[in-house]
């Protein structure tokens, strides 16, 4: 494409070119995106949105004209290229000031009769979606980019797979997402979500100053293996060190991996020192109590800790479909946490009323049945030495391993 591109350049810039070369150039010119039509009268890009997170980013661009478009992706570091026809960029340049997944944002024009856009990412990054919508009366274009994170090595495979020379296929970036390593198709996949991590060290132990953080992530790793002992069962895990994510990086881990279940393990502080023992939250929109309430809000700064901005509504909030999904698993989420109390029952020690709930922003994926398990508070002194001890982890993963297995027998018993 460049090397069209340039001979068009060359020959617009009135560099003699013999016959043969002129025609050749004439029809390269009518097929890239550039044709002589567009450098005259180049698309206008008249507006653009930026939204999202540091885990899901969407950019919207408005076009006068349907765009033609390719899409690349670049390493070290990670960028997203979209080709288009020449175009003039008319829209304040804050509207598409990076945030979210992208730390730079540049577009303008190329050689003649081209213009490029190069996002920077903050991550490893994949278009999820890259399309042109039209309205129906054909009157406006938008150029929809939906980049999600992804892991290095994924990204590695995009940047060695893409072809430069294929438009068409280059701009059909969405990809089925593969099965989890180590995972059979029809295993049942869990999600084991170890709360904090790097900055955020959560809570702080009442007697020994353990971090939250540091308990979650012992007790993840324990209740993963302890799951994966289980035949047609495969469990891994949203960070498996002292790394920090934010809240929609990992709801985005487990629908990226096909989770069939998330479990967020917590380990909190009360004000209320006598407190203690394991509670079971799934989300809504309405806290049932105080206690629920206060906990979620606090849980949901994680990302503020770390200096992330927090998105009140995702894009895709208001779409009815959806809304029949998230109550689906709204229904699956209590099953699990029903499941999870009946196997603590005089086995483990639960505060009053253990199941509640509230707006957890790490429960909100729509269609992965989601749990946060506060196992004990560290604001106790006896529930810290319970939350330090390996038999004690041992015993808590066999019981959350059983109500697992119940949730997942009473799912094929309905055929689900
Ligand atoms: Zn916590």
């Amino acid at each position: 494409m460049f090397k069209r591109l340039r001979i068009a350049a060359e020959l617009s810039a009135g560099r003699k070119l013999s016959f043969a070369a002129c025609l050749f150039a004439l029809a390269a010119l009518c097929a890239v995106p550039g044709s002589a039509a567009d450098i005259k009268d180049p698309l206008l890009a008249y507006g653009a949105r930026i939204v999202g997170d540091d885990a899901r980013t969407r950019i919207v661009i408005d076009f006068d004209r349907e765009p033609r478009f390719s899409v690349h992706y670049i390493a070290n570091p990670e960028r997203i290229v979209v080709d288009l026809p020449a175009t003039a960029f008319g829209f304040p340049a804050k509207d598409l000031a990076a945030r979210g997944l992208f730390k730079d944002i540049r577009y303008g024009a190329m050689e003649e009769g081209s213009a490029r856009i190069v996002l920077t990412a903050a991550r490893p990054v994949q278009l999820a979606m890259a399309e042109v919508q039209t309205d129906e009366n054909g009157n406006s274009h938008r150029l929809v980019l939906d980049a999600e994170m992804i892991d290095k090595q994924k990204f590695a495979e995009l940047v060695k797979t893409q072809s430069w020379t294929d438009e068409a296929d280059a701009a059909q970036t969405t990809s089925a997402i593969p099965q989890p390593e180590n995972s059979a198709p029809g295993d049942f996949v869990i999600a084991v979500d170890a709360g904090h991590g790097g900055i955020d060290t959560g809570a702080i132990g009442v007697d020994t100053k353990t971090a939250e953080k540091q308990v979650t992530l012992a007790f993840a790793k324990a209740l993963a293996d302890r799951l994966n002992r289980e035949p047609g069962i495969k469990a891994f895990l949203t960070r498996d060190d002292d790394e920090f994510l934010s809240l929609s990086q990992r709801v985005l881990i487990a629908r990226q991996n096909h989770a069939g279940l998330f479990i967020s393990l917590h380990a909190d502080t009360l004000k209320q020192k006598d407190i203690r023992g394991s509670t079971v939250y799934t989300i809504s929109d309405k806290a049932s109590d105080k206690l629920a309430a206060d906990l979620a809000e606090r849980e949901n700064l994680s990302d503020q800790i770390a200096g992330k901005e927090t998105v009140a509504e995702p894009p895709e909030v208001a779409d009815i479909l959806l809304d029949l999904t998230r109550r689906e698993t709204q229904a699956f989420s209590i099953s699990l946490a029903e499941n999870v109390l009946a196997s603590f029952k005089d086995q483990v020690g639960t505060i009053n009323n253990p199941h509640r709930h509230a707006g957890f922003r790490v429960l909100q994926a729509p269609d992965v049945p989601s749990i946060l398990l506060e196992l004990g508070f560290l604001s106790n002194v006896d529930d810290e030495k319970l939350l330090l001890d390996d038999n004690w982890r041992r015993k808590m993963a066999d019981l959350l391993t059983d109500a697992v297995k119940r949730y997942r027998a009473g799912l094929m018993a309905n055929g689900g």
